[in-house]
């Protein structure tokens, strides 16, 4: 049974392990062969902490750290050494092409707009500038369209003062090794380098990097990876998990047969006693409301299943299946562990392990793990 053997005041502990995001990084960077493997830390490392990430990921050899925003790199600069990237996604938003300047980060420009608004500024500090370009392959979310590529590779200034230091795009359907989109992607993304620059490619996201060889390029882009989420729809996940989280017992009760639970009286108890335990975690908290009557918590091997609906700051468990008093205020239940990892979550949620990460709670105590272990 799990004790209180941590005396935080918080409703939960989340322990996220470095060294296992160290290993599932120098994994996937095995599996891609010669090309280089960056990390993507954007959203605060998938909700795990960035700052606690990225030394790791650079203490293991990784160079190249891609974000979203730019103050998402802003922060990161600090912690990381010098001679490490970092990458932009979203690219300048108008305006701020000469802060990524004065601050040594890549933009990825995604639009003639922004090659335009780079092009200017090369021009006006009368120096070349770096940044990865973006063609879209399949996705239309990011990336110059097809009709924006042939207008570039037919205006010989277009790239003008522009040092194309990555050719890039984003799979949409990489998860699905069947889908024929993977294929259709990696033949633009041929074709779309052929009208660039010579410069290094990068087009696999974690699951592209499960694709194979033809893939890989010259720089793999992981991100869910690294976190333990499963890069292969339907396979065994070969990453190491990396998030524990522990909610918090703060109540028992002992409640008569037919007794309704929690808001909207949506769980009834059947027709023996059952017992409640309360636990300090809701969706305030990101245990999302879908899980309402859904999954279980976990303490010594028993499931705890999850009865009534997911309060903003507590769920309740029908944990009659343990003897009485084995629960008490302060009992620590694994909601995300060695039982059920995260993409089990995610399914119990109906939705997937990326969104389960990202909606971790600011609530939570926070224990990093495994750093010295090399
Ligand atoms: C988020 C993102 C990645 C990382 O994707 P994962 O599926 O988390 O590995 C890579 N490239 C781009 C452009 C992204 O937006």
């Amino acid at each position: 049974m799990s004790r209180p053997f941590w005396q935080d005041t918080a409703g939960a502990v989340l322990s996220v392990d470095l060294g296992a995001i160290r290993d599932n990084w120098r994994q996937l960077r095995e599996r891609a062969g010669s090309a280089r493997c960056a990390a993507v830390l954007k959203a605060d490392a998938y909700g795990l902490g960035a700052a606690r990430v990225a030394p790791v990921l650079a203490d293991a050899g990784c160079r190249d750290f891609f974000v979203a925003h730019l103050d998402e790199a802003l922060a990161l600069k600090p912690v990381l050494p010098v001679g490490a990237t970092l990458i932009v996604l979203h690219g300048p938003t108008p305006g701020a092409e000469a802060e990524f300047v004065a601050h040594g980060v890549l933009p990825v420009l995604n639009s003639a707009a922004q090659i335009a608004a780079w092009r200017a500024l090369a021009h006006r500090l009368d120096r070349e500038l770096p940044a990865f370009v973006q063609v879209d392959t399949g996705m239309a979310r990011l990336g110059l369209s097809a009709e924006e590529l042939r207008a570039l590779a037919s205006d010989a200034q277009a790239l003008a003062g522009i040092r194309v230091a990555g050719v890039m795009s984003h799979l949409a359907c990489a998860e699905d090794q069947a889908h024929p989109a993977n294929r259709a992607q990696l033949e633009r993304f041929l074709a779309a380098r052929r009208l660039l620059p010579a410069a290094p490619a990068s087009l696999a996201n974690s699951s592209g990097i499960f694709l194979g060889e033809d893939y890989h390029f010259d720089l793999v882009r992981p991100g869910a990876a690294l976190y333990g989420v499963a890069p292969v729809a339907g396979a065994d996940n070969p990453m190491r998990p990396v998030v524990r989280l522990q909610g918090k017992v703060i109540q028992t009760r002992e409640i008569e047969p037919g007794t309704p639970v929690g808001y909207g009286h949506s769980w009834h108890s059947s027709g023996q006693r059952t017992r409640i335990a309360t636990v300090a975690v809701g969706y305030a908290d990101g245990w999302l409301r879908s899980l309402s009557n859904r999954g279980c918590a976990w303490t010594g091997g028993v499931a705890l299943p999850l009865v009534g609906k997911v309060s903003m700051d507590t769920i309740t468990l029908d944990a009659s299946a343990l003897p009485d008093g084995a629960l008490q205020p302060g009992s620590l239940v694994d909601l995300i562990g060695e039982r059920q990892g995260v993409d089990a979550v995610a399914t119990q949620a109906g939705t997937i392990g990326y969104e389960i990460l990202t909606s971790l709670g600011a609530r939570y105590a926070r224990r990093y793990v495994g750093e010295m272990a090399k």
